[in-house]
């Protein structure tokens, strides 16, 4: 055994690697034994005259014994599977076996050069270069046999050049050893190289198993599928999971045209052009229907040309990234409370309609007239409840060929299609008629209106945001009309909408520039003729619009929530005036719905009785229906409050708006103001007559007094005086006036000590006020306040 001896596979032996390198050796064997066994007969020839027969035949048997040695290594290689205990049986014979082969053709070489004449020395001096470098290929993936091969030959032919002791000879050995140092070079470069090419052929096959094995699991357990398609688009080898997502049997997917998987349409269609073209695709996107469930397949492959197989191609199941794709795109275009298109969609839609051939239109603007209060008091969900009813209602209203859609809030839009705006207006009235019905709500009759503005393309604008700007100034002029109507663009709204701008500007600084005075207009007992009080009506007098009525700022400061500012204002001067009036005379303050949703609307009351000393039963809050529709019970609460307080309470335009006689029994009114579309034509219309009748009727029942509104003329007076109506209030008598101009006040003669109980009576009032003690006021009876008799 030699210790320490090591071969060229280094300290951690790479089996495979060294298996390579043996077998690489191998595959030359025979052919490298025979040439071998044909050199060796060649010396022996040579060497015929130089050695003894015995000396030739021993060194011939040797050399096949050699031969034969590792010829049987050579076996032991291939036929052994193990490798590891292969290796550690043949390392040491193997790298013994080359050493002595090398010997062997040294010597051979050597003997020849010394014992031959120049013929052998040619023979000796090829031989031993020859069999030099056969070593060098025989063991070219094996170092150390190599190397030994090589350097155990070197000497027999150096001793052979130098005994000729000539320069050639000594030229020659030189030669010699730069060979020797090129074939170990070589031989060490051969080795590195087999080493590094084999390495990265394992590393391919390697790679390729983890493809292998990865494509196998990719098939079956991946949420991905395979498919490989033959000529004709038809599938093979259909994987089982790929025929399960399919749900299909595997039998029956081969074969199968591909496309037909697909529901028929321009994706499919544009499928079978790519397959067609045998071009590759990527992510083309398909729906087909599995079970009832629409669902889609994202399509990728190439074309390739192996074993009949045509394409290859990857699909992904992407139906929940679409669903959830077309929920983000819904929620985009939708509105998620009642289902319906949203501006975004709308403004597009009304768009395309713009931009077709027809370029005509209609556009709807609805506001639901009332919401904001019943969202406020009945609370959001059923104001919710109340947006989704009133979709679902606008949608029969619309024959299918209309867009609906929700604006925000509760602003809706239409749009008419050119073929059906001859009919818009029916439409529009159909809509009135149809939301007019009470909602049932929860237990609530809700009771909404809609105003509508109606514009046309391209009679009043011809792109999207003139048409919706110009619906919504017709929208505007509706609810500026008294709401519940469907007003047609006209060119002078925008104009109008100008204006209103101003004024909201103008009105936020008239009540500090002392812009705004009340007028008077009297109201006469109709049994005594005689004028029992006064309704104030507020007027502006603007520095450079003169008069302005309150038909026009009065709506603009209800949405701008001036009114509650405003309305306070209105109570402390027309109690201020009033208290210079005589005893008997009223005053009668109109009272904005908005201005009963203020918290303050109590206190400023209370104060203002408190500081004016007047009697509170002098005072006439007139209020309208509406404020009992909206926010009913808060209001009515209010209202008890401002009763408890001794103020009388009116029911103003009665008969307009959503007139119900129930409203009558929902509070104790103390007078009904029967509006004046009654009174104007009381002498032509027995309906008329019939409804003033009827209330004076049941407000007699219920001990309320009337009062009939702009009456004009003596014929009418005369007819209220037949229904039995109590009270008038018209141009016959006069119109509103300044306070300057109330002819027939009668100036109040004021005691002193009368004046000190009134301030005693206001200090006690504000009083209760400061100690909370509200409540107690309002649950007892009307506080009685010391009054100038
Ligand atoms: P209203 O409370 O119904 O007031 C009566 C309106 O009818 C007044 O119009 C009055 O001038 C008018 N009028 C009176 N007699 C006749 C008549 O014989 N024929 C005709 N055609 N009209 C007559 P005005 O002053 O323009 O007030 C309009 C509305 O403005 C009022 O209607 C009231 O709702 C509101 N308003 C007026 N002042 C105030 C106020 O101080 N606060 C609030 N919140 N609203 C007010
Ligand atoms: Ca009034
Ligand atoms: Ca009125």
């Amino acid at each position: 055994m030699i210790s320490g001896f090591t071969l060229a596979q280094a300290p951690t032996t790479d089996m495979w690697m060294l298996r390579r390198q043996l077998l690489e050796h191998v595959t030359t064997i025979r052919t490298v034994t025979l040439s071998t066994m044909v050199n060796g007969l060649l010396s022996a020839a040579v060497l015929y005259n130089l050695l003894t027969a015995w000396q030739i035949l021993s060194g011939f048997v040797f050399l096949a014994a050699l031969c034969g040695w590792r010829y049987y290594i050579a076996r032991q290689i291939t036929n052994n599977s193990n490798m590891e205990q292969t290796w550690s049986e043949i390392s040491l014979p193997l790298s013994i076996s080359a050493a002595m082969l090398g010997t062997f053709w040294g010597a051979v070489s050597g003997i020849m050069a010394i014992a031959g004449n120049v013929e052998h020395q040619i023979f000796a001096a090829v031989i031993g270069a020859g069999m030099m470098s056969a070593g060098a290929i025989i063991y070219r993936t094996l170092k150390t046999p190599a190397d030994l091969y090589i350097l155990c030959c070197v000497p027999g032919c150096m001793i052979g050049l130098l005994w000729q002791g000539h320069g050639a000879a000594f030229a020659a050995a030189g030669l010699l050893i730069s060979y020797t140092f090129v074939l170990l070079r070589n031989v060490k470069q051969n080795c590195e190289q087999f080493i590094v090419s084999n390495n990265r052929e394992r590393e391919l096959a390697k790679s390729s198993d983890t493809i292998h094995l990865l494509l196998n699991d990719f098939t079956e357990q991946g949420s991905d599928w395979l498919i490989e398609l033959e000529p004709g688009e038809r599938i093979v080898n259909t994987s089982a999971r790929f025929a399960a997502a399919a749900s299909r049997q595997m039998e029956t997917m081969d074969g199968k045209r591909f496309p037909n998987l697909f529901d028929e349409g321009p994706e499919r269609d544009r499928l079978e052009e790519h397959l067609q073209s045998r071009r590759a695709f990527r992510s083309h996107v398909v729906s087909l229907c599995i079970d009832g469930d629409r669902r889609w397949w994202s399509i990728s492959a190439r074309p390739i040309n192996e074993d009949g197989i045509v394409y290859r191609g990857v699909i992904t199941d992407i139906t929940v990234q679409r669903k959830a794709e077309e929920r983000v795109s819904y929620m985009a275009h939708y509105d998620a409370l009642t289902n319906l298109p949203n501006r975004f969609l709308f403004t597009d839609t009304v768009a395309r309609a713009l931009g077709s051939d027809e370029k005509s239109a209609g556009l709807l603007y609805l506001d639901l007239d009332n919401f904001k209060a019943i969202n406020d008091t009945l609370g959001h969900s059923v104001g919710d409840q109340l947006l989704q009813s009133v979709a679902r209602r606008l949608e029969h209203c619309i024959s299918g060929a209309e867009t609906i859609a929700r604006l925000g809030g509760d602003e809706f839009a239409i749009l008419v299609p050119a073929k059906r705006v001859g009919d818009i207006s029916e439409i529009a009235e159909g809509i009135i008629k149809s939301l007019s019905t009470p909602f049932s709500l929860n237990d609530h009759d809700v009771v909404v209106g809609v105003s509508v503005g109606i514009a046309l393309a391209p009679d009043h604008a011809t792109d999207v945001e003139s048409l919706v700007r110009s619906a919504d100034l017709a929208l505007y002029a509706a609810k500026s009309l008294g709401r519940n109507r469907a007003v047609n663009f006209e060119a002078g709204m925008d104009e109008a909408a100008q204006m209103r701008r101003l004024i909201e500007l103008d009105l936020r600084s008239a009540l500090g520039k002392q812009e705004m005075c009340l007028h008077y207009q009297p109201l006469i007992n109709v049994e005594s003729g005689e004028t029992s009080g006064y309704e104030a009506l507020i007027r502006w007098e603007h520095p450079e619009r003169g008069i302005v009525m309150p038909s026009t700022f009065i709506p603009i400061a209800e949405e701008t929530g001036l009114i509650v500012q405003l309305g306070e204002w209105v109570i402390r001067q027309a109690l201020n005036d009033m208290a210079q009036w005589p005893n008997e005379l009223s005053v009668s303050v109109n009272l904005s719905p908005v201005q009963m949703r203020s918290p303050t609307l109590i206190s400023t009351m209370l104060h203002t009785l408190a500081q004016t000393g007047v009697n509170p039963a002098r005072v006439c809050l007139e209020i309208t229906e509406s404020v009992l529709m909206q926010d009913s019970e808060a209001n009515i609460e209010t209202l008890h409050k401002l009763r408890g307080l001794g103020v009388q309470i009116a029911l103003d335009d009665f008969g307009t708006g959503y007139s119900s006689l129930n409203y009558l029994r929902s509070f104790p009114f103390s007078k009904i103001k029967i509006d004046r579309c009654f009174i104007s034509e009381i002498d032509s219309r027995e309906d008329c007559r019939a409804i003033v009748r009827s209330v004076v009727t049941l407000a007699n029942n219920l001990g309320m007094t009337t009062t009939a509104e702009g009456v004009e003329t003596a014929e009418q007076l005369s007819r209220l005086r037949i229904e039995g109506c109590s009270e008038v209030q018209g141009y016959l008598y006069s119109h509103a006036v300044p306070v300057e101009e109330l002819s027939d006040l009668r100036r109040p003669k004021q005691s002193p000590t009368l004046h000190l109980v009134q301030m005693e009576d206001a200090r006690r009032l504000l009083e209760c006020k400061k100690n909370s003690e509200e409540k107690q006021l309002f649950s007892s009876a009307p506080l009685r306040l010391a009054v100038r008799d």
